[in-house]
């Protein structure tokens, strides 16, 4: 479900058509619609009401102060992972007791903000984190609360570099040293192992990989019970796949189904930390076409939205819908299938102005002739597309604009040429 559809074929978020967003802020710009992302929000309160979960949110996913903030008031918490993310959850209204801190590489300087700040729980990495966490923690005279992020040793579920649940990666503790590790701190007043962590990868698109983990978990928590070590939290990270082809995500309550009797039966807290299946179809990012060009037997459509914008299919191969906001007459509405044959389309790379090979949106894709000036929309970028933009080829981060119903307003206003040297300048 999601609030971007087109009426008498003009795409609008919620009641506002794109185009004009476009004319009005300029492009490249994500639009975000208000009631797809606490919709979202919602879908997974509803889901897993019965266990009264803490979700919280992963503000790496998308962290746009005004989006968070609205999360914020619908009762989510925040997944942080660096002490840039902390000061963003805590600047959106979060409150140290509802945010999780993960990352196999938090800093002295971190750990210690996050400790002033009461954070809930550290998901702990490694052994030697596990150690650190504890001399910092008594330095300040403190005692982090902490969670053992574990490593189940699933078969791959995802891209290559968005599995985090296989052996090799860098992520969490083998499930076959989980229990030595925690041995060494049984006891240890500056760190308190109340919790169970897994984030099994993403996007995940099968309730499957998360009920072998959680079966998994449900041993280690007894293990690390009888160890002494009081587990009252069992948080099994985000993952929840989106809709990017068509409408193959699964519902909440089909994740629900697998984790909530396992909840029950370890009688623990539950924590969740979805990120793109909140925001991820909330947004969309906006363009403009510039250029037709034919080269080397390939049409390229060629507009000013690039992978500095929006990284994913060049990082990850990632599929995004891409159509006109406002589709040439007598062309066909879009489809339900995106990658079947098109009628009346032609074959395009949708390109950007980097300089880069890898700089696309899509490749072979079917879509309308267009003309310049007309809008395109990419679809589902509301999950690590801003996140991850950058300046490359120095070009200003697009802005954001935040529809709600027919009222719209700007959430970050467009880069400028003056920020890109203002760092430079003030040294
Ligand atoms: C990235 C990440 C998440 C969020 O993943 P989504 O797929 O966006 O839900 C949650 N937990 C951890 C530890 C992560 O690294």
């Amino acid at each position: 479900m999601d609030h971007f559809h087109y009426r008498n074929r003009i795409l609008h978020c919620e009641d506002v058509p794109v185009r004009q967003l476009a004319d009005l802020y300029g492009t490249p710009l994500f639009v975000y619609s208000k009631a797809t992302l606490l919709h979202h929000l919602g879908e997974i309160q509803k889901a897993f009401a019965e266990v009264d979960p803490l979700i919280c949110y992963s503000i790496k996913t998308n962290g746009n102060l005004h989006l968070c903030r609205l999360l914020s008031e619908a009762g989510s918490g925040f997944d942080v992972t660096s002490g840039g993310e902390l000061y963003r959850a805590l600047n959106a209204g979060g409150s140290g007791d509802k945010i999780v801190f993960a990352g196999v590489g938090k800093t002295d300087s971190e750990i210690r903000y996050a400790l002033e700040n009461d954070v809930f729980l550290f998901n702990v990495e490694s052994e030697a984190e596990l150690h650190n966490l504890a001399d910092v923690a008594r330095g300040v005279g403190k005692a982090a609360g902490a969670a053992l992020r574990v490593n189940p040793d699933l078969p791959p579920k995802t891209h290559a570099k968005t599995d985090t649940s296989v052996k090799g990666v860098k992520f969490g503790l083998d499930i076959d040293t989980v229990l030595d590790v925690a041995k060494g701190v049984v006891g240890n007043p500056h760190v308190r192992v109340v919790g169970l962590h897994m984030h099994l990868g993403s996007p995940i698109l099968s309730a499957k990989p998360y009920q072998e983990g959680v079966a998994k978990g449900l041993i280690l928590i007894d293990r690390l019970r009888d160890m002494g070590h009081p587990i009252s939290v069992l948080n099994m990270g985000g993952g929840f796949g989106i809709h990017y082809r068509k409408r193959e995500a699964q519902p909440a309550s089909a994740f629900a189904e697998v984790i909530v009797p396992a909840v029950r039966k370890a009688k623990c807290r539950l924590v969740l930390e979805p990120g793109r299946f909140i925001v991820g179809n909330a947004g969309i990012l906006v363009s403009r076409v510039l250029f037709l060009k034919e080269s080397g037997g390939k049409q390229f459509l060629i507009q000013d939205a690039a992978m500095n914008d929006l990284i994913r299919p060049t990082l990850y191969d990632s599929f995004h819908r891409i159509w006109p906001a406002e589709p040439p007459e007598g062309l066909p509405a879009p489809p339900d299938d995106f990658e079947a044959e098109i009628p009346q389309t032609l074959k395009q790379d949708v390109v950007g102005p980097v300089c880069e090979s890898g700089d696309f949106l899509a490749k072979d894709r079917c879509l309308p002739v267009l003309k310049r000036g007309d809008v395109l929309a990419t679809f589902s970028a509301g999950a690590y597309g801003m996140a991850m933009s950058s300046n490359y080829n120095s070009r200003p981060r697009a802005a954001e604009v935040l529809v709600d119903g027919g009222r719209h307003r700007l959430i970050r206003r467009r880069e400028t040429h003056e920020d890109l040297i203002r760092p430079e300048l003030e040294v």
